[in-house]
C-alpha cells in the first residue's frame, strides 16, 4: 500500500489541503488537491487530480453550518473511498509561528500542543486556525502521526542582531524578537535555486514572497540571513489588506487620539490597510491593475508597493553584501508582468536589467545584464510540507528500529 501524507493549510473560514504519495525513497507526489470555502456559512468542497481535473465537489447551505470538524472528516472519508491501494500514514500541517523553541518540524504530541498555544499571543490571528485541525486529528483519529511544519523554522539562521529589536532586555525575554515567515515559501525556493543556476544556490539572493502576504528574504548561499517580517506578520511590505512596517507611534496615535481599542486597531492594521486601505478599492492586485489608468488611488496602492520592495531589497543587499540573483515569487511575483518590471527598473544600481519580452512571457530568467540576474519561480509550500513530514516521520520510524 502506498503510504499518503495530508497537508493541510487552515484558515479562518477556510481549509486547504493536498493529498500526497510517499513512494519509498523520492520525492512526495501530489495525488489529490482541493479545499474547503465558506466554512462556517454557505461551505464548498472541490477536489482535483494532480492536472488539475475536477474529480468532485459539494456544496452544503448555510444551515449546515460545515466547520472544519466536520469538513476534515469529510476529506478522509473521501480519501478513504478514492485511495485505491493508498493507506493515510500521516498529517503535515503549517503553522505559522514555532517561536524560539521549535527550529524545525516537529511530530505532534500533548506537549508540544501546549507549546504552540503558548504562542497564541504572538500571531492572534493565524495560529489558533493552524492548531484547530491539529487538535481535531487527535481527537477523531488518535492514532496518526502528525507534523507541524512552521514559517518561522527557516529563519532561525539569522544573526542575533538580526533578529534584535532595540528594546529592553526584559522585553526580548518575553519572546519579542525578530521571528520572520514565509519560511516554507521561502524554503522550497531556496531548495530549487540550483535547478535554474548554480550560481544562485552559492550566492546572494533576494527572495521577493509577493502574494496576499508579502515579504522579501536575503538568502546567502541558500541560508536566511534576514527578511522583512518581524515579531508579526504585519511588518515590512504593504500587503493585500496588512499596513507593513509602520512607526510604532502611529498605534499609540490610533489609541490615544482616536480612542480605539487595541482590537479595533488591530483590524485596521491587519484587515483595512495595505493595498486594500490606500486603494479604497481591493486588495487584488488584478483589480488595481485594470483600473490604475482611471482611479488615482489605486495607481496610488501600486505605487507604494513597488516603492516599499524597492526600499527594502535596497536594505537587503546591504546585509548581503551584494547582489547576485532577485527572484519572484506568489499571486503576484509569479503572475504580475508590471510589478515585476517596475522593481527591476528600479534596481539598476544593483546590477539589474529587465529582459522585457522574457518578463512578459513569464521568465524563468527576467533579467538582460550579467551582473546580477531576475528570476520568476512558483513557490510550493505545501511540498515543503511533505518533504518535512515525511522526513520527520522516517526518521522517527528509523529511530525506533534501532
Ligand atoms: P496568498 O498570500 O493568499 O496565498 P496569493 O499568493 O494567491 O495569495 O496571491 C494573491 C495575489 O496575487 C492577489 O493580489 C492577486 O491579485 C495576485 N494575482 C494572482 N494572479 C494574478 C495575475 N494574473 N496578475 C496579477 N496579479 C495576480
Amino acid at each position: 500500500m502506498m503510504p499518503v501524507l495530508i497537508v493541510l493549510n487552515a484558515g479562518s473560514s477556510s481549509l486547504k489541503f493536498q493529498v500526497y504519495d510517499t513512494p519509498d525513497g523520492a520525492e512526495p507526489r501530489v495525488a489529490f488537491k482541493g479545499l474547503f470555502e465558506g466554512l462556517g456559512g454557505s461551505a464548498h468542497f472541490i477536489v482535483k487530480d494532480a492536472s488539475g481535473n475536477l474529480l468532485d465537489e459539494m456544496t452544503w447551505s448555510s444551515g449546515d453550518r460545515l466547520g472544519h470538524e466536520e469538513a476534515l472528516m469529510h476529506l478522509v472519508s473521501w480519501l478513504r473511498q478514492h485511495q485505491e491501494g493508498r493507506r493515510l500514514a500521516a498529517i503535515g500541517h503549517r503553522v505559522v509561528h514555532g517561536g524560539a523553541a521549535f527550529t524545525g518540524p516537529v511530530i505532534v504530541d500533548e506537549d508540544v500542543v501546549q507549546k504552540l498555544e503558548t504562542l497564541v499571543p504572538l500571531a492572534p490571528l493565524h495560529q489558533p486556525h493552524n492548531l484547530e485541525p491539529i487538535r481535531i486529528v487527535r481527537r477523531r483519529l488518535p492514532g496518526l502521526p502528525q507534523v507541524a511544519c512552521f514559517d518561522t523554522a527557516f529563519h532561525q539562521t539569522q544573526s542575533e542582531i538580526a533578529s534584535l529589536f532595540a528594546l529592553p532586555r526584559e522585553m526580548r525575554e518575553r519572546g519579542v524578537r525578530r521571528y520572520g515567515f514565509h519560511g516554507l515559501s521561502y524554503e522550497y525556493i531556496s531548495s530549487i535555486l540550483k535547478d535554474y543556476d548554480p550560481r544562485l544556490a552559492t550566492g546572494r539572493v533576494i527572495a521577493a514572497h509577493l502574494g496576499n502576504g508579502a515579504s522579501l528574504c536575503a538568502l546567502d548561499k541558500g541560508i536566511s540571513i534576514a527578511t522583512t517580517m518581524g515579531f508579526s506578520a504585519l511588518d515590512g511590505l504593504p500587503m493585500g489588506t496588512r499596513c507593513g512596517a509602520i512607526d510604532a507611534g502611529v498605534v499609540f496615535f490610533m489609541l490615544r487620539e482616536m480612542q480605539l481599542s487595541p482590537e479595533a486597531a488591530e483590524r485596521i492594521l491587519y484587515t483595512k490597510s495595505g493595498l486594500l486601505g490606500v486603494s479604497g478599492l481591493s486588495n487584488d492586485m488584478r483589480v488595481l491593475r485594470a483600473n490604475a489608468a482611471t482611479d488615482a488611488d489605486a495607481k496610488r496602492a501600486i505605487d507604494l508597493f513597488v516603492y516599499r520592495i524597492t526600499r527594502e531589497i535596497g536594505s537587503l543587499v546591504a546585509a548581503l553584501g551584494g547582489l547576485d540573483g532577485l527572484v519572484f515569487t506568489g499571486g503576484i511575483g509569479e503572475n504580475d508582468v508590471a510589478t515585476r518590471a517596475e522593481v527591476v527598473a528600479g534596481l539598476a544600481w544593483a546590477g539589474l536589467a529587465l529582459d522585457e519580452e522574457a518578463n512578459r512571457a513569464g521568465g524563468p530568467r527576467i533579467s538582460a545584464g550579467s551582473v546580477a540576474t531576475a528570476w520568476v519561480i512558483p513557490t510550493n509550500e505545501e511540498l515543503v510540507i511533505a518533504r518535512q513530514t515525511q522526513s520527520v516521520l522516517g526518521a522517527t520510524q528509523a529511530r525506533l528500529a534501532s
